[in-house]
C-alpha cells in the first residue's frame, strides 16, 4: 500500500496514480545567496541586505563542471539579489562559453546604483535575458510590498533596460514578475499583462515582452507577515487545487542548486530546507544528470502553491 509523506503527495496520487517525477532537465536554477538590497515582504527566503549566505567559488566551479555535462539548457540565475556576488559576470560568460540560454532574476533597483551600473550592458553583450520584479504598477502598492522609493527606482532602471534593447527587441526579452500583495491568488495572466501594458506604457513610456504572474508561497517572510491569516490562506491554496496544472510543474523540468551546492527540486523547497531525494545525489559536486532527471519530487505543504487556480512557478501561470 501506498504510503503518503504529505497531503499533497496524496492529492496528486489521486489524480495521476504516480509520484511527482522529474522527467526531463530543461532548467537548472541557481541561487547565488540570500543577500539583497530589499526586505520585501513576500520574501520566500527571507533574503535581506544582512543575510551573509553567498555561494563560493569553488561551489561555482563544480556549478560549471555540472552544466558542461549537459546540452544546452535554460541557466536561471536567482538569489537574494544575483547582481550582489562579485563573480556574476565571470560565472554568466563560462555559460556563454558553455552553449546555454541565461537569464538572471533582478529585482531592477540594484541595476541604477552606481556600482552596478555597468551590469545592464554587460547582460547585454552576453546576451543574458531579464526576469525583473514590479509586483504592481502602482506606487503605492510596490512601495508596501518591497519598500519606500522601490518603484521609482525600478521605473528609472526599466527605462535604462528599454534604452538598451531590453523589452524593445526580440532579441533581449524583459519579462516583468507580479504577486498579489494581499494573501490572494494572482489575476488571470494575460489579462493582468494587458492592464501593464496601458499602465506602465501610458504613464511611463516603459515597453516589456511578457508578464508572469506568481502566487505567494507559504512560505520565508511571506509566512511570517500572514501570522494568524496563515491557515486561511494555506485552505485556499487548497481549495483552489487544480489538476490541470500538473502537467507544467516546474519541478517536472528543473533542478534547483543551492547557494552552498546542495541540490534541490526548486527554489521554494530550498526555502523549506528539502533537499532533492534522497536516492539521488544531493550535492552538485556529485551531480548525475540520468538520476536527476528521473528522480521523485519532494513535497510539501507549500506546493499547493504551484498548483492552486491557474498555478504558478518561476516562469509564471501553469494554464
Ligand atoms: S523578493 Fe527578491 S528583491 Fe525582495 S527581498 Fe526577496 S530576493 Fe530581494
Ligand atoms: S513547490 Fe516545487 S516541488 Fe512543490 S510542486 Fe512547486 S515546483 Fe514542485
Amino acid at each position: 500500500m501506498v504510503q503518503w509523506r504529505n497531503e499533497f503527495e496524496q492529492q496528486i496520487f489521486e489524480v495521476t496514480h504516480d509520484r511527482l517525477r522529474c522527467t526531463q532537465l530543461k532548467t537548472i536554477q541557481i541561487n547565488l545567496g540570500f543577500r539583497c538590497n530589499q526586505t520585501c515582504i513576500h520574501c520566500h527566503i527571507h533574503a535581506s541586505p544582512n543575510r551573509s549566505e553567498m555561494m563560493t567559488e569553488s561551489t561555482m566551479q563544480a556549478v560549471l563542471s555540472a552544466t558542461s555535462k549537459l546540452p544546452p539548457v535554460l541557466i536561471d540565475i536567482t538569489g537574494g539579489a544575483p547582481e550582489l556576488h562579485p563573480s556574476l559576470q565571470k560565472f554568466l560568460a563560462q555559460f556563454v562559453n558553455q552553449g546555454h540560454r541565461i537569464q538572471v532574476r533582478t529585482n531592477l533597483t540594484l541595476l541604477i546604483q552606481p556600482k552596478y551600473q555597468k551590469l545592464p550592458k554587460v547582460f547585454k553583450d552576453l546576451g543574458v535575458e531579464l526576469v525583473a520584479s514590479l509586483p504592481c504598477y502602482l506606487e503605492e502598492k510596490v512601495r508596501l510590498q518591497r519598500g519606500e522609493d522601490v518603484f521609482t527606482k525600478s521605473i528609472e532602471a526599466l527605462h535604462v533596460l528599454n534604452t538598451l534593447g531590453y523589452g524593445t527587441t526580440s532579441e533581449l526579452p524583459l519579462t516583468l514578475v507580479f504577486n498579489p500583495l494581499e494573501p490572494v491568488l494572482p489575476p488571470e495572466q494575460s489579462s493582468l499583462e494587458q492592464s501593464y501594458r496601458e499602465e506602465l506604457g501610458e504613464k511611463y513610456g516603459i515597453q516589456f515582452t511578457r508578464l508572469f504572474t506568481i502566487t505567494n508561497m507559504p512560505l520565508g517572510r511571506f509566512l511570517d507577515v500572514l501570522k494568524d491569516q496563515k491557515p486561511k490562506y494555506i485552505a485556499l491554496l487548497k481549495q483552489s487545487f487544480n489538476p490541470q496544472t500538473l502537467p507544467s510543474l516546474m519541478c517536472h523540468h528543473q533542478v534547483n542548486i543551492g547557494w552552498d551546492g546542495t541540490l534541490y527540486d526548486c527554489d521554494f523547497n530550498l526555502a523549506a530546507g528539502l533537499p532533492v531525494s534522497s536516492k539521488v545525489p544531493q550535492q552538485v559536486n556529485q551531480f548525475d544528470p540520468v538520476a536527476l532527471s528521473t528522480r521523485e519530487i519532494v513535497t510539501g505543504e507549500h506546493c499547493f502553491g504551484c498548483t492552486a487556480g491557474h498555478g504558478s512557478s518561476c516562469g509564471g501561470a501553469l494554464i
